[in-house]
């Protein structure tokens, strides 16, 4: 899963990267977390519950699930028309599955007040609906061609781009427009900004984070009207020197602050929700990690996510849930009361699924 870090310039898109990226090394074993391109790093998904079946499992390694972050700089008013880093930024944008949207909400060097984070949050959000509406007259040229042509399906994408056209003029994102039956696929083939999930970040003053300030009750309102969007506040500074203490200090400043936790976690947490994402374990003797799977997949699929050979050679999946495997305490109490369950290609999986899969393949017996 990748999600990219939008936002204007001096909203601490970089702070916020930094600290998302380079605090969280130490925390999670021995699995490198690393950045990839200076504007690229991978992300462990924060998951308490891995420690607790490691230990049952005695694992040697623990690897949790990630993210990947992309600070995209070069967002300016006119980037639909090319100006800035205009073509690149929306290209890069286009490759997200989800957007981190970072508002400057502190004060200084013009900072803000609740008018102006709003006023930077629409100047992102018309150049992104600018951009689509760009794209969307092309692609209704084209599939107008192809409609003559007598294609199928053509005619359906085309009444799908009108309402898109509409709605986008409107001001409203292509994500909030009701779609019928088959529709998604078509919208997801036509690639448009404003289809992704945002999470708007409100990048807040250390003073103003236990309370919720006039910019962030203002956001909140707006992503109540561009939705499914989620908001969070979070200090970006704050973020990333807590990422240089060590963990019971930066406790220790949190609780001072009156904040209850790192608010890094936290965002992190909610860009899983907001793609509606979720984890199944696999636990053994060399290693207990976390996937993630879509909320909804079904075990055949679910399979596919650790391999391909996986999801074709798929049997059975053997699953407990976490929740009844921290009840009773052990795999063998938890299969004595029955909770040990035995689920076919169709089974749709759960957050917090412990699974083992038995399939058939070369050189396997299943
Ligand atoms: P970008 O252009 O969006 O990548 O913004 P930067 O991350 O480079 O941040 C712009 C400036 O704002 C830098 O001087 C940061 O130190 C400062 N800054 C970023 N986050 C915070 C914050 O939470 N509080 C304060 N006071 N300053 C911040």
């Amino acid at each position: 899963m990748k999600v990219g870090i939008v936002g204007l310039p001096n909203a601490g898109k970089s702070t916020l990267f930094n600290a998302l990226t380079r605090s969280r090394q130490a925390q999670v074993g021995d699995y490198p977390f690393c950045t990839i391109e200076p504007n690229v790093g991978v992300v462990p998904v924060p998951d308490g519950r891995l420690a607790f079946l490691a230990g049952l499992a005695h694992s040697e390694a623990i690897i949790p699930a990630v993210v990947e972050f992309v600070d995209i700089a070069g967002l300016v008013a006119g980037a639909s028309r090319g100006e800035g880093l205009g073509n690149r930024f929306l290209a890069r944008v286009r490759e997200m599955d989800a957007l981190v949207h970072v508002v400057r909400c502190f004060a200084g060097n013009g900072g803000a007040e609740a008018g102006s984070a709003l006023g930077d949050v629409e100047t992102v959000a018309t150049e992104l609906l600018l951009a689509d509406l760009e794209s969307l007259e092309g692609q209704l040229e084209r599939q107008r061609r192809r409609a003559k042509g007598g294609e199928k399906d053509a005619a359906k994408i085309c009444a799908l781009a009108e309402r898109l056209v509409k709605h986008l003029g409107n001001g409203q994102e292509a994500l909030s427009l009701p779609l019928g039956e088959g529709e998604g696929d078509y919208l997801g083939s036509m690639c448009l900004l404003t289809a992704k999930p945002v999470l708007y970040v409100c990048n807040v003053a250390e003073a103003d984070l236990a309370g919720e300030s006039g910019p962030v009750l203002a956001l909140r309102r707006y992503a109540e009207g561009h939705g499914p969007a989620a908001v969070c506040a979070v200090s970006a500074r704050l973020e990333e020197e807590l990422g240089d203490l060590d963990p019971s200090d930066a406790a220790q400043l949190l609780a001072e602050l009156g904040v209850a936790d790192s608010g890094v976690d936290r965002l992190i947490r909610m860009a899983y929700e907001l793609l509606r994402l979720a984890s199944f374990f696999t636990a053994g003797e060399k290693e207990t990690r976390a996937w993630t799977f879509r909320r909804g997949m079904r075990a055949a699929a679910c399979a596919g996510v650790i391999h391909g050979d996986f999801e074709k050679g798929f049997i059975r999946a053997e699953v407990v849930s976490f929740a009844d495997l921290f009840r009773f305490g052990s795999m063998a109490e938890a299969r004595a009361a029955g909770r040990y369950r035995m689920e076919g290609k169709d089974y749709r999986f759960q957050d917090g699924d412990v699974a083992l899969f038995r399939f058939s393949g070369p050189g396997r017996g299943g």
